[in-house]
């Protein structure tokens, strides 16, 4: 196991002064908490036997229905009761996964850069982790049949394909519709599971639901594709709860393993989530929270063209928390953040331990989720006085 470089970062960055690129979690401008008030008053008043004791592993089954729905809204009808298990967030779906599909030395693709977090689960499972290039529209296919085959020829198990298709975490990156498809084939073709991790395609900056954000596992028909998400980023990440949509075969293994886990989640947390859902306020707040984040980033995209130096490079997110900035290669972003820091009092976070195979020295991400549009302008001029002064 290894101390998470964004933790250490955001201990960092946390301290008064300091612009904060750094912290990626959800603003707390965006917890409709009054609202959640009222629900959890209304669920402790009317359920509270049930709501204070322990309950299904799997989860409370009213929040079972609204996952359905959601899903559904999603692009993904008709999935089962079977099917769905809620987690206490996408963390802890990924973690059980992990252990109830990859045994020590398979193989797990990731893109580069990838989820830390999802590193670090497969990480302590012992897995071997394998890095495949992404591009401006998502994962490189290419690429990626050429690792499964260099594996495949050593001898090894390739297993698992990890993936955020929408607004990635770290780099804003959204699969494009023809690959989705075409993942699924090559998924399909070389007998692989498909981890698709979706916490932030509700969170998109179009005026309307953008077809193309259609989940991969709408497209699959053998069950091998399993579908995660969570409510931390469209309602709150304090009520820990996320899910996930699998074949019921590998659902019935999930409950094995979250049974030895945690016996179950908060029957509390899940009713005030499934409360929330039913009377609307999801789906009430939802535009308002595109609205809000999508404003942050046209402050930071603004602020790079008018600030960055030529030579550096960044990604242009529809949507999400975060985007990624590359360097001129000879440039260390470890090094240059102390400087970032002290000097000019902003921070990000380093990009390479983003990265499976140990590159992206020269990357970071820049998350546009905690700072005010005046402080963002602000950070990115720092940030960018620092990177003048290292020219090549
Ligand atoms: N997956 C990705 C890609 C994430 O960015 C995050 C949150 N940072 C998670 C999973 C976990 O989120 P949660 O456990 O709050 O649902």
């Amino acid at each position: 196991m290894q101390y998470s470089a964004i933790r250490k970062m955001a201990q960092m960055s946390s301290q008064a002064g300091i612009i904060s690129f750094s912290a990626g979690a959800p603003s707390v401008e965006t917890f409709p908490a009054e609202e959640i008030l009222g629900v959890t008053s209304k669920v402790l008043a009317g359920e509270s036997q049930c709501a204070l004791q322990y309950g299904a592993t799997l989860g409370h089954s009213g929040l079972i229905d609204a996952v359905m729905e959601l899903c559904a809204e999603r692009g993904l009808p008709g999935v089962r009761r079977e099917e769905v298990a809620i987690t206490g967030g996408s963390q802890q779906a990924l973690d059980l996964l992990g252990r109830i599909l990859v045994d020590p030395g398979d193989t797990v693709f990731f893109e580069l850069p990838s989820y830390i977090g999802a590193i670090s689960v497969f990480r302590n499972l012992q897995a071997r982790m394998v890095g495949v290039r992404q591009a401006d529209d998502g994962i490189e296919i290419e690429d990626l049949v050429a690792r499964i085959r260099q594996i495949r020829g050593e001898g090894g198990r390739a297993k698992v394909i990890y993936l955020i298709p929408n607004f990635q975490n770290p780099s804003g990156v959204t699969l494009s519709p023809a690959k989705r498809r075409k993942l699924l084939e090559v998924a399909d073709e070389y007998d692989l599971l498909l981890v698709e991790d979706d916490p932030y395609g509700e969170v998109y900056f179009d005026s309307s639901q953008p077809a193309d954000l259609v989940p991969v596992k709408s497209f699959d028909l053998g069950g091998r594709v399993i579908y995660i998400s969570t409510f931390s980023k469209i309602l709150a990440p304090g009520l820990r709860t996320g899910w996930v949509v699998a074949a019921a075969p590998i659902i019935e293994k999930l409950d094995l393993a979250k049974q030895a886990c945690d016996l179950c989640g908060s029957m509390l947390d899940q009713r005030i989530v499934a409360e929330c859902w039913k009377q609307g306020i999801i789906q009430k707040h939802l535009p308002g929270i595109r609205v809000f984040y999508q404003a942050k980033c046209r402050a930071m995209l603004n602020a790079l063209v008018d600030h960055m130096p030529a030579g550096i490079q960044w990604t242009r997110p529809a949507g999400g928390l975060f985007l990624w900035l590359s360097l001129p290669r000879h440039l260390d972003s470890g090094e240059l953040l102390l400087e970032c820091l002290e000097s000019e009092r902003v921070s990000y976070v380093i990009g390479q331990p983003f990265h499976v195979n140990g590159e992206g020295s020269h990357t970071m991400r820049l998350a546009f989720s905690r700072e005010n549009e005046d402080n963002i302008a602000l950070g990115v001029q720092r940030l960018a006085r620092v990177f003048k002064s290292h020219p090549g």
